[in-house]
């Protein structure tokens, strides 16, 4: 575990406090808002692999697609049904393994709003008014506030507090690690304060544990079409995205229209060159270069065109085994099904457990 943690150096220091006296308890989650992409992939899924295939065997591993995140925004029924669906099939194609990790359903779990509840009666509105993700969401610019007319005809409760809903499901299970990208940085930081401020001045032992951010080393992929902006699931044009179920024609063709520059020759340069550099990274971390300083060396006499199709060829190699396993997935609903509901259960008693010791605390 504390390979992974390397990439963020906070975190390995924290790491390294717990790793001696506790049991690891690895949570995250994803929404099921589409099909996984290549951020997601290189950003979470990747690293939710490598964590649950280097664990002790004291070590608990959980994994939920959180759906009830996911109607922060609008969702039509069928449409969220699929995309559950989907995701399940898509978090087994990538290589996890429910002998391995609890996966389940978040909506399948009611402690993780009865949680989100009390721990609401405590989040400062002021704090979550900080948080700068539900702007991307709601078309505002960065600097708009809650107390702006736009934001506020716009800003639904549950979008505004998603964090405590966020917090709640990492607290429940007690989790002491918790991998994401950089996206998540901020919340994580929320979740810990939350964690904090919940056991001094509610509970008044610790009862909640204060978790440890896990940074990817590809801590943010960006849009294909956008390179100022980070690959999405629910934000940009089906071009600005590869998932990880795409046909090895969607991305050639994907890749061939990332937009990068007229500057000749491929270097890596973030603010000049960000669609390139997007590009060098996807590789580097597909790949299992050393860093990017590896792939300019191969690549930097290449023309775009050429680039661009070194890329691509990189992408479909990895992809192409995760796309068949994921079809595969997709005809067998009742085994899916069974895994849901396996996966449920062993997640309602552990955040019952915790539960119990919360309300107890609370005086309920
Ligand atoms: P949506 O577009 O619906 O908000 P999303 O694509 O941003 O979804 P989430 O389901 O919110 O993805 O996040 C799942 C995990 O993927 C999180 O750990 C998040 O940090 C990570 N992640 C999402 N997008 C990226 C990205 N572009 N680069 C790296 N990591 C990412």
């Amino acid at each position: 575990l504390l390979r992974f943690a390397r990439c963020a150096g906070q975190s390995q220091a924290r790491c390294q406090s717990t790793t001696a006296a506790q049991p690891k308890v690895v949570f995250s989650g994803i929404q099921p808002t589409g099909i996984p992409h290549l951020g997601n992939y290189l950003g979470a899924l990747q690293q939710w692999v490598k964590l649950q295939d280097s664990i002790g065997p004291n070590d608990t591993v959980i994994y939920s697609i959180v759906d009830l995140h996911a109607i922060t925004m609008p969702k039509d029924a069928a449409q969220l049904r699929t995309w559950r669906t989907q995701m399940l099939a898509s978090l087994l194609a990538v290589g996890l393994d429910p002998a391995k990790s609890t996966i389940f359903y978040q909506s399948d779990v009611p402690a993780h709003t009865e949680l989100m509840w009390m721990l609401s009666c405590h989040a400062s509105m002021g704090y979550l008014s900080r948080m700068t993700q539900w702007k991307s969401k709601l078309d505002v610019s960065d600097s708009s506030t809650i107390d702006s007319e736009k934001v506020r005809s716009k800003l639904k409760l549950g979008l505004f507090s998603y964090p405590v809903l966020q917090a709640a499901d990492i607290l429940v299970h007690r989790a002491t690690h918790v991998p994401v990208g950089d996206d998540q940085r901020q919340h994580l930081e929320f979740a810990r304060e939350l964690a904090i401020g919940f056991n001094a001045n509610v509970l008044r032992a610790p009862v909640l544990v204060e978790p440890t951010t896990l940074l990817s080393p590809a801590r943010r992929v960006m849009s294909l079409e956008k390179p100022a902006q980070k690959m999405s699931k629910s934000q940009g044009s089906e071009l600005s995205r590869i998932y990880i179920t795409d046909s090895e024609d969607e991305i050639r063709l994907k890749i061939r229209k990332a937009r990068t520059d007229g500057i000749e020759g491929v270097s890596y340069d973030t603010e000049a060159r960000p669609g390139v550099s997007n590009l060098i990274e996807m590789m580097c971390h597909l790949g299992g270069a050393e860093n990017v300083d590896a792939i300019v060396g191969e690549c930097k006499d290449l023309s775009m065109q050429a680039f661009k199709a070194k890329v691509a060829d990189t992408v479909v190699e990895h992809l192409e085994p995760i796309r068949s396993s994921y079809l595969d997935y997709l005809d067998r609903p009742g085994a899916l099904r069974d895994i849901a509901e396996q996966g449920a259960e062993k997640a309602r008693k552990r955040a019952g457990d915790t539960m119990k010791d919360v309300k107890e605390a609370i005086g309920f």
